[in-house]
């Protein structure tokens, strides 16, 4: 029988992540069981405005995990990841030319800006709760019941869009029927499905978090908390062949980050998919809290370019004009605004949508492949 290999361990989680939002989707809907949890966008909010609801104890376990093992609940326990993921595989599988030289060149785009697009995109995403404070409605309880599933999904009350809505669409008027839950699902997956296609397809693998995702303005400042956090580590010599920093989902020059940190990948974009571990024949890698071993020989590329030598697999590829980059991200906010009107879920389709349009209309050809 085949070694089960670290990555077939991801894919399992990934999915079982997805069988659990199901399970807990059934649980609610048709057991009327109102307990349980989940990855819900309503957690940050609802943390914030002081409601400890199984949404926030989610978020408050995300948040306490990524002092230990940094980013582990991205490659590992996000939804979504699983989605970009599976898009990456089907896209692979139907060999797009264009998708794979993306890949194989590892040209990932990650603008800039995405600091302050991620931040922006955070402020939208606790509007609500600035609302709450502004006019003073702060109210601390604890209710361990979860926000409704769907609330933010088309599909709930039978409504395309939410119920606050300026325009809506029904979507049954007789009674609840087996539509108004195979609706709701089967838009809410292929929206996140469509949206990782096209994102993937344009910016490269894992574009969605290396760009929009706003969690990580949450996330990535505990990365530091702890010194002994595991992080992917030297435990022999490095022979600088790169396998490593070409498997990278996130654009990580591994190869080239534990040569110029003291053996450790420090980038905080790293998610923990062990990806650069696999592909290690050397068994240089290893997931540690430990320090690393020393680096007995030299590996001459390295020392003649130290750093950021934006030919080399780097983890940042500039897009061609900053200006024209800035812009689109600003045009991106204004669509997602837009469309939040519609529902908080549809933030991220108007967001993206709009990001892609207005760069198509910028370039000839995808950003991804205008990138130097
Ligand atoms: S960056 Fe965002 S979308 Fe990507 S895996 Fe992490 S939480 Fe999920
Ligand atoms: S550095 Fe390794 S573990 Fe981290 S994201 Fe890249 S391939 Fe995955
Ligand atoms: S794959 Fe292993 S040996 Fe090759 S560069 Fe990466 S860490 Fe070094």
């Amino acid at each position: 029988m085949r070694r089960l290999h670290v990555k077939d361990w991801r894919i399992v989680s990934l999915g079982g992540v997805h069988l659990y939002i199901l399970l807990h989707f059934l649980i609610w809907y048709i057991f009327d069981v109102k307990l349980w949890g989940k990855t819900a966008m309503m957690g940050v909010p609802s943390l914030l405005a002081g409601h400890i609801n199984a949404a926030a104890i989610m978020i408050m376990i995300i948040l306490f995990s990524i002092p230990l093992y940094g980013r582990a609940f991205c490659g590992w326990a996000c939804h979504l990841r699983g989605a970009i993921e599976f898009s990456d595989w089907v896209l692979r599988k139907w060999n797009i030319s264009s998708y794979q030289r993306l890949r194989k060149k590892n040209i990932l785009l990650n603008t800039r800006f995405r600091w302050q697009l991620r931040s922006i995109i955070f402020f939208v995403l606790l509007l609500p709760v600035i609302m709450y404070w502004a006019r003073c409605e702060y109210h601390f309880y604890f209710n361990i019941q979860t926000p409704s599933p769907l609330a933010d999904l088309p599909g709930n009350n039978n409504l395309l869009f939410s119920v606050n809505a300026p325009l809506n669409v029904s979507l049954a008027t007789n009674g609840l029927t087996v539509l108004d839950f195979i609706i709701p699902f089967g838009v809410g997956i292929f929206i996140v499905f469509t949206m990782t296609f096209i994102i993937n397809f344009f910016y490269g693998q894992g574009a969605f978090c290396r760009i929009l995702c706003p969690y990580t303005v949450l996330l990535v400042p505990l990365m530091n908390l702890n010194p002994y956090q595991k992080k992917i580590t030297r435990i022999s010599d490095c022979i600088g062949c790169r396998a490593c920093s070409n498997r990278c989902p996130q654009g990580i020059d591994v190869s080239r980050e534990i040569y110029h940190f003291d053996g450790k990948v420090i980038n905080r974009e790293c998610i923990k998919c062990y990806n650069c571990i696999d592909a290690c024949q050397n068994q240089t890698l290893k997931d540690s809290g430990k320090k690393a071993s020393l680096q007995t020989k030299l590996i001459k590329d390295y020392e003649n370019i130290p750093w950021l030598n934006p030919h080399k697999h780097l983890q940042i590829f500039e897009p061609v004009n900053p200006v024209i980059d800035f812009i689109s991200i600003i045009f991106a906010l204004i669509c997602g605004s837009a469309t939040s009107r519609l529902g908080g879920f549809w933030f991220y389709v108007g967001a993206i949508g709009g990001y892609i349009i207005f760069r198509k209309l910028m370039y000839n050809g995808p950003s991804g492949n205008s990138v130097e």
